[in-house]
């Protein structure tokens, strides 16, 4: 059996015996995989630290039938995600795109435009970039990449343009916006949030990876609620079940000043990435298979 090389993130590590780790990894060659990493968890292996949550690393790994793990033989580590002060909201933000990354994506089903845009998020989050941009950047690009991007020009139901109005209705089960006509005709049984027209020009841009506008648009506080709101709606659609890190998404939309996250003391040390106290003091802890292995 061939070594396959790629270069992977780290999407989840769990403990599978004293000295291996099962981990799911992104790769951009193959798409996603998941593998048994042995000897991961000894002082000395070959792995160089590389197989933590969120990291971007090159691999060697040996290919199996079917349903069988994957042997990850080696791993050289190219970035570790650092969280860029004491603000948690990046290092949550990282957390949601590697879960959103693993939720959203079939084994062996290579998707290097995908895998690009939750690098650059990864990076933009660790270079202290705005959360909420990068959160709705990553979601609405992958939307978009898997081909499940809502329809914001046209009415879903009779698919004419969408004009004249500044509220739209948009019903997540359905795939998009409709029309006031259609809204009349046909009465939703499941949640038809409003929206304004400017928010779905905001969400065009955000959608696009490369746009030109894309990594310095501005939102005010009530778009980005109302696209809190929408997104949730979408992804909940999508993945029959709201994410694990949804509890924490509202908080991360919010301008650091204005976040409720307790503010560290200073000789508070922070690690790498931290097994991960609740941003607030009621919240819930991050899913415990999320955490890093080391
Ligand atoms: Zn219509």
């Amino acid at each position: 059996m061939p070594a396959e090389h790629a270069t992977a993130l780290v999407l989840r590590c769990v403990d599978f015996s004293e000295s291996s780790l099962v981990v799911t990894l992104f790769t951009r060659e193959f798409g996603k995989i998941e593998a048994l990493a042995k000897g991961a968890k000894r002082l000395k292996n070959p792995f160089d630290s590389a197989l933590d949550l969120m990291s971007l690393c090159r691999i060697v790994f040996l290919r199996k039938s079917s349903e069988a793990l994957d042997l990850v033989t080696e791993a050289k580590l190219l970035r570790r995600f650092r969280c860029p002060g004491w603000d948690l909201a990046p290092l949550y933000a990282g957390y949601y795109v590697v879960e959103l990354l693993r939720d959203l994506t079939a084994r062996y089903d290579p998707l290097p435009e995908l895998f690009d845009l939750a690098d650059s998020a990864l990076q933009g989050l660790s270079l202290g970039e705005p959360v909420w941009r990068w959160v709705f950047r990553w979601e609405l690009g992958a939307l978009r990449l898997l081909g499940h991007l809502p329809s914001w020009e046209s009415c879903v139901i009779c698919g004419k343009p969408i004009q004249g109005s500044l509220r739209v209705a948009f019903r997540a089960v359905e795939g998009g916006v409709v029309c006031q006509p259609c809204q009349k005709a046909h009465p939703a049984p499941a949640p038809t949030l409003m929206v304004d027209q400017g928010l779905l020009r905001s969400m065009a841009v955000l959608a696009e990876p490369a746009h030109p506008a894309a990594d310095r648009l501005e939102m005010d506080p009530v778009h980005r609620t109302q696209l809190r709101h929408l997104l949730d709606l979408v992804i909940g659609t999508l993945l029959g079940r709201q994410p694990r890190m949804h509890p924490y998404l509202p908080g991360l939309m919010q301008e650091p000043q204005r976040r409720k996250t307790p503010a560290p003391s200073p000789e508070r040390h922070l690690p790498v990435a931290p097994a991960g106290p609740p941003p607030a003091a009621s919240g819930p802890k991050p899913p415990e298979d999320e955490k890093p292995s080391s």
